[in-house]
């Protein structure tokens, strides 16, 4: 272990930054390698999947789940004297609410760390106790702890620790509708209005969405999701239809994967480039499309204008749902010496390394070491989804690799 790893020489102290799926994992990992951790989470446990708890994920459980962990839950059914079926199978596709129950959920009240996570807890920022952003030189900076305001309610104060692990995800902070990824004029006061995450069209939300036109932006898996619950819903409620705005000239709005071994990732591709292409249907999809402005319109919708091709239009919707990306919320370690990628604000090395893949298929990927999640504040490290900065490529089964890597570099106490 040396200086230039940016690994300190010595702490036990481990503050991980949210209990999502990764920042849990880290935490039993951390804490079955006697560190003293704190995991400090802004809502609830799993916050962010709860929220698109009806959603199915794609990788099987196997995927999504430590060995570690896995081994620690299976064995406290043991010590309890039940068996271990509560755990899904390893081939279950579950939904984010069924993985957040069945999974995350006990992990997190397994004796091992149940009582050091802290809900409602949000982290504001973390410097060093006693050097600033502009001191330079790696070691002595290790010398100073990492110093955390936290907020409880309306309660602030520091905590002191000598690793911190962001785990924070994306999911809390959006990209813009506006052509070029800036906010187009109208954007931000009618923020509030967007539904910028994935709305349960069939579900708690149906009745927003029920006989209205929504405009769905964007061309990942959410939109395609949000896209085939509207169709579904139009299926049902025959007055409900789509505009689905993609910004690329592709033949179909979907980027299909050859021979997806990941059946329903393939299903919502097929599904969702049927409904955007078939002449009938519920779905009219406007591919080329570059939005220039969003005003309120007098029934109290949506009137959009795009660009498309030269060719100028205006939008009615009474909805819009913005499946636009998420992108990391630097703002917490601004004040530590992280290099980032200027196109996708992830951490610099591993950026680098994602950059240079060519797979449309993020099953492809690999954990590609511990020297890559490294970056010049000693001691600091992004993980999970967080990691991959703005791209949407972070698989579950990367982040639980990366937490294996992360280790190698910080010696147990
Ligand atoms: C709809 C959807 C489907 C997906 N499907 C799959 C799939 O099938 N397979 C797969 O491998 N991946 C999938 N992913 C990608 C990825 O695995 C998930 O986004 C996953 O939730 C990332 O886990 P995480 O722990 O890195 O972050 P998150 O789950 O986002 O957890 C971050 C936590 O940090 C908390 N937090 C944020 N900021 C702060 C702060 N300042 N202070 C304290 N706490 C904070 C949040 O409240 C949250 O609880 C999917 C993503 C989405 C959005």
């Amino acid at each position: 272990m040396n200086e230039e790893q940016g690994v300190p020489q010595s702490g036990n102290r481990i503050a991980i930054v949210g209990a999502g799926p990764i920042g849990l994992e880290a935490a039993m990992f951390a804490k079955q390698r006697g560190f003293d951790v704190t995991v400090l989470e802004q809502g609830r446990v799993a916050e962010n999947i709860r929220s698109w708890g009806h959603v199915r994920l794609f990788s099987p459980f196997s995927m999504n789940s430590s060995p570690w962990g896995r081994a620690a839950l299976t064995e406290a059914k043991i010590e309890a004297g039940r068996d271990s079926r509560a755990l899904p199978p390893e081939d279950a596709l579950l939904t984010g609410l069924e993985f957040a129950e069945q999974y995350l959920l006990p992990l997190s009240r397994h004796p091992e760390i149940a009582d050091t996570i802290r809900q409602n807890t949000r982290v504001i920022a973390i410097g060093r106790a006693s050097r600033w952003k502009s001191d330079l030189g790696g070691a002595s900076r290790q010398e100073s702890p990492f110093r955390l305001l936290v907020r409880t309610g309306q309660n602030e104060e520091t905590i002191e620790c000598d690793f911190v692990l962001d785990c924070s995800g994306t999911y809390s902070s959006h990209n813009h509708l506006g052509a070029g990824g800036i906010p187009c004029p109208g954007e931000t006061a009618s923020a509030k209005r967007i539904a910028w995450t994935l709305p349960d069209v069939t579900g708690c939300d149906r009745d927003e969405y029920s006989g209205n036109r929504t405009l769905v932006v964007g061309s990942g898996y959410s939109a395609a999701t949000t896209v085939a619950g509207l169709a579904e819903l139009a299926s049902d409620v025959p007055a409900t239809s789509v505009v689905w705005l993609t910004r690329t000239d592709r033949p179909q709005p979907m980027e299909t994967i050859a021979d997806d071994s990941l059946t329903g990732r393939a299903a919502l591709t097929s599904l969702s480039n049927q409904l955007a292409t078939e002449q009938e249907g519920a779905v009219d999809w406007k591919p080329c499309s570059l939005i220039q402005s969003v005003e309120s319109s007098q029934q109290g919708g949506f009137v959009v204008s795009i660009e498309s091709k030269g060719k100028c239009e205006n939008i009615e919707a009474d909805r819009i749902v913005a499946n636009v990306g998420y992108r990391p919320d630097r703002s917490i370690y601004e004040e530590l010496q992280i290099h980032e990628c200027y196109a996708t604000q992830g951490p610099i090395k591993l950026a680098a390394v994602l950059l240079g893949e060519t797979s449309a298929d993020c099953l492809a990927q690999t954990c590609p070491g511990a020297e890559t999640l490294t970056s010049p504040e000693p001691g600091f490290f992004i993980l999970g989804a967080k990691s991959y900065g703005r791209s949407s490529q972070f698989l579950l089964r990367i982040g639980i690799d990366q937490i294996e890597a992360v280790f190698s570099l910080i010696p147990a106490p």
